[in-house]
């Protein structure tokens, strides 16, 4: 998240210079121009045995909290092949994905979310490196978590994106929570 100081291509110091109405850091011995861009990162929403998976996060944001798993696109994948990925490095279930729920961003945050609904289609739940603690929830159980209070914009950002992508499990089944998660 921090933004270079050097130039990674020749090392030399980046200055600002204003380019396309903007200052922005330029290499002046190779003329680089370095854009600040939000990155992909995809939201795992797994449903498994009926039940929703979280993981406890262990970094930061929103460390310490229960949230689906995810994290960032790499180069030679798709966003399916990295919600697969990354569902399957923090949970230790293998994933089918179902569709894109939604898309978030907020103009102070250097990431984009990309939350998709997937099953699991095998392996055991197991918290992975990057996660504390795993959880499965029954419709109507969604953990109590506090607004994050007094961190950067995307600790509260995130939060909010959690809460809505995981708004379908809030109810139980009466109310017909586990039809909304079905195809
Ligand atoms: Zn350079």
């Amino acid at each position: 998240m921090m933004a270079p100081k050097f130039c990674p291509q020749c090392s030399t110091p980046l200055v600002l210079r204003k380019i396309h109405g903007r200052e922005r850091e330029t290499c002046p011995t190779c003329g680089e121009t370095f854009f600040h861009k939000p990155a992909p990162v995809v939201l795992a929403v797994i449903e498994h045995a009926d039940q929703l998976v979280l993981i406890r996060r262990k970094l930061d944001p929103l460390g310490g909290y229960w949230a689906p798993p995810g994290g960032y696109v790499e180069m030679g994948e798709s966003l399916e092949d990295a919600v697969v990925r990354e569902a399957n490095e923090e949970t230790g279930l293998q994933v089918a994905v179902d569709g894109l729920i939604g898309v978030y961003s907020q103009a102070d945050v250097r990431a984009v979310i990309l939350a998709f609904r997937a099953h699991s289609i095998g392996g055991e739940p197991v918290a992975g490196d990057d996660a504390g603690e795993i959880c499965l929830v029954a419709p109507g159980q969604l953990p109590m978590q506090c607004p994050p209070e007094g961190g950067p914009p995307i600790d509260r950002w995130f939060y909010d994106v959690i809460h809505e992508v995981t708004t379908p499990w809030k109810w139980g089944r009466q109310t017909g929570a586990r039809t909304m998660m079905r195809r």
